[in-house]
């Protein structure tokens, strides 16, 4: 596999459990924190982990940052340190940067400065958690924008043996089927006549309130 190098600034929980997995895949990441203790959790997961603080433009060209393809700012708590980091890392052409936003001010300021992705972990985990624990069924939801999401949702009883024509769910729901879970096999771009079986997973992508419809009358 090709090693690909990231840089997570901030090894909170979110940016440690961030460098963690890269690291897991196999990829060459440099965690950075001004936190000794965190640097220290991570010296022995990250590539390489270092104590520094990312405000300093001086510092972060010393670690040679402007040679890292994506650098992800997983700073919490501190917006300022959040946006200086950005808009330094930025004004070295970083190609690649993607910063956790604790709020919407903060999105909009990091919108402006450029940041190439914005992620709101908590609120995101949030709105998966209670599509979970409203419906039994539901496994998964991603939301993909204001007006689109994609759910992953157990077939039950209604669903079993019938064809996604028979059910109408393009039609009836505004809903489309991408794919179909069976075990370890994966039906991508099912046709019409393919028939579901109780227990099956459904990836569905469509509005949030059709899809709630579907999984009423459905499931
Ligand atoms: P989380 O909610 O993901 O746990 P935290 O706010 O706890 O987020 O963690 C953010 C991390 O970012 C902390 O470990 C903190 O030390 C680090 N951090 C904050 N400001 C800077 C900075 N200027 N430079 C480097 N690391 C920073």
């Amino acid at each position: 596999m090709v090693k690909r190098q990231y840089a997570v600034i901030g090894l909170g929980r979110f940016g440690g459990s961030v460098c963690r997995a890269l690291s897991e895949q196999g990829m060459e990441v440099l965690g950075i924190d001004m936190d000794e203790e965190r640097v220290n959790e991570y010296s022995s997961i990250a590539t390489q982990a270092v104590i520094a603080d990312s405000t300093d433009e001086g510092v972060l060209k010393s670690l040679g940052i402007r040679n890292f393809e994506h650098v992800i700012v997983a700073i919490g708590e501190n917006l300022q340190a959040s946006i200086l980091t950005t808009l330094i890392l930025k004004d070295m052409g970083i190609s690649k940067i993607t910063v956790k936003a604790q709020n919407d001010y903060h999105e909009r300021v990091l919108v402006k400065i450029g940041a190439d992705r914005i992620i709101h972990p908590e609120r995101d985990m949030g709105v998966r958690i209670a599509h979970q624990v409203v419906s039994k069924n539901v496994l998964d939801y991603l939301e993909l924008s204001d007006e689109y999401s994609i759910a992953e949702m157990a077939a039950g009883d209604k669903m079993s043996g019938k064809s996604l024509q028979e059910m109408n769910i393009r039609a009836k729901y505004g809903c489309n089927v991408v794919a179909i879970k069976r075990g370890n096999e994966v039906v991508v771009s099912p046709h019409a006549d393919q028939e579901v079986e109780k227990g099956d997973i459904l990836i569905v992508i469509g509005g949030e309130k059709d899809i709630s419809r579907l999984e009423k009358d459905l499931m």
